[in-house]
């Protein structure tokens, strides 16, 4: 049957004169997608989303775009009739595949929005379905509660680091070793921090380590499931080691792995921010010497001076500049940190957490400016956009979610953090620590000078 479609009586001008209480273009991610990141983290580790099969697609879309990787993600495959009966058979029937297929050591089930909302009980399930199994090897089956109207991408990684910990980790005597929770940083990143702790001869276990199972190097054949990631043996360790650091000021309060690991093994746990910029890299390094009595690596003392010496020669060119922040709260709180020791002004700091204490966050690493940025949380980009009018933005730090936000504003995009999905090696950035630094602010000024080249009428190639 033909339907005439009627003509839209409701036009964009329109819509733009309206009051509005949806989000247009979410300043998150979801949280299944962090859980899932986390997960494959772990060594021999499938991420399973329990709810419907279009909660993996969109995961999956997203993961490849930015890491450029294959990743399994598997699904329970709601139906209609398993939103109104319940989820259980169909994730007993997914745990029966898997481990089947991958023989995989652990599985890590996500829950969605649609089972959340349902009321599955995902521990009850597993807790009938490990009975059942009575007497036969059974994967080890990890947990995250992650719907995404409670929280962000970020919010479900930690979630799947803490039921990794709370599940596996072990006490005993206490070894040298260092727990590192670094949050969702690129895989770049992680082998930074680890060369850190090799250069310091500190043992480390970083959990997750995605670094090569999102990152890994060609294959011959297809592998279900890449090598590497936090091995279960060194997860076990972790409540006998002699330190945790987790980086997010955000975590301060919460219930994480690392104040799991303090309450339930007695392991002291230290926060600091993810160390970007000169200042929060120095408390990193004076973390690591402060816990183990070792002296900073001369190589790191060498990144450190000629960091100093980069910031002289380009402080003429991003002095003052008004730059816009968005992401996840902890990552926009580091970056802040850093524009602010150079002479950057945020102008809008934004995240699509829930309300909580970003506005606090930021403020609390502003030591220089005069100039208090627009904070909000829990928005989108359509708001950003309508925020930026009044603001006079220079340029914008963020992921690839706000290329439409800098093509508006014809301003230029750094891109930074997760995800990115319109350029290649996103994967591959660094971010953190004297060097991960370097790189951003090298970025940061060479795309101000461009931009004013292009600006310019007389094309000044020496600026
Ligand atoms: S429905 Fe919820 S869990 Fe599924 S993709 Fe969307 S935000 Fe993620």
């Amino acid at each position: 049957m033909n339907v005439a479609l009627a003509k839209p009586t409701l036009q964009p001008e329109d819509l733009r004169e309206r009051p509005f209480t949806s989000t247009r273009n979410a300043c998150k991610l979801c949280a299944p997608l962090g859980a899932s990141i986390a997960f494959r983290g772990i060594s021999g580790c499938i991420p399973l989303i329990h709810g419907s099969q279009g909660c993996p697609t969109y995961i999956r879309r997203y993961v490849i775009s930015h890491f450029r990787e294959p990743i399994d993600i598997a699904s329970s495959n709601f139906s209609e009739e398993t939103a109104i009966f319940g989820g259980e058979d169909n994730l007993k029937k997914a745990l029966d595949n898997l481990t089947r297929q991958y023989q995989p050591e652990a599985i890590g089930i996500a829950s969605t929005c649609l089972s959340e909302t349902i009321g599955d009980d995902v521990r009850l399930y597993l807790d009938r379905y490990i009975k059942a199994k009575q007497g036969l090897a059974l994967p080890v089956l990890l947990h995250a509660s992650t719907p995404s109207y409670r929280g962000t991408h970020a919010e479900g990684f930690h979630e799947a680091v803490r039921v990794a910990v709370e599940a596996l980790a072990q006490g005993g005597s206490q070894t040298e070793e260092v727990n590192l929770l670094p949050g969702f940083l690129s895989p770049e990143d992680l082998r930074h921090l680890k060369d850190v702790f090799d250069d310091y001869d500190v043992p480390c276990t970083l959990l997750p380590d995605y670094s090569e199972t999102l990152d890994g190097e060609s294959w011959e054949t297809y592998q279900k499931l890449s090598a590497g990631g936090t091995s279960l043996a060194a997860i076990r360790g972790m409540g006998h080691a002699r330190a945790t650091l987790q980086f997010g000021r955000s975590l301060m309060g919460k219930k994480t792995a690392g104040t799991y690991l303090e309450e339930r093994f007695q392991v002291p746990l230290v926060s600091l921010d993810i160390p970007i910029g000169i200042r929060a890299t120095d408390r990193f390094f004076a973390f690591i010497t402060g816990c183990t009595g070792r002296k900073m690596p001369k190589r790191y003392a060498a990144e450190r001076g000629r960091l100093v010496d980069a910031y002289i020669d380009g402080h003429k060119y991003l002095f003052g500049k008004r730059a816009i922040l968005y992401g996840e709260a902890d990552f926009v709180t580091s970056i802040v940190s850093f524009l602010d020791e150079i002479g950057m002004v945020p102008v809008l700091c934004a995240t699509g957490a829930a309300p909580g204490k970003f506005r606090q966050q930021v403020t609390s690493v502003l030591e220089n400016t005069h100039e208090l940025p627009e904070v909000v949380e829990d928005t989108d980009f359509v708001t950003m956009l309508e925020m930026c009018q009044k603001l006079a933005p220079e340029i914008i730090i963020g992921n690839s979610k706000g290329y439409s936000l800098a093509r508006k504003l014809g301003i230029p995009l750094v891109r930074v953090g997760f995800p990115i999905h319109d350029r290649i090696g996103g994967q591959r950035l660094l971010h953190v620590g004297y060097r991960g630094t370097q790189q951003l602010f090298d970025r940061l000024v060479n795309t101000l000078i461009e931009a004013s080249q292009e600006a310019s009428s007389v094309g000044y190639s020496y600026i």
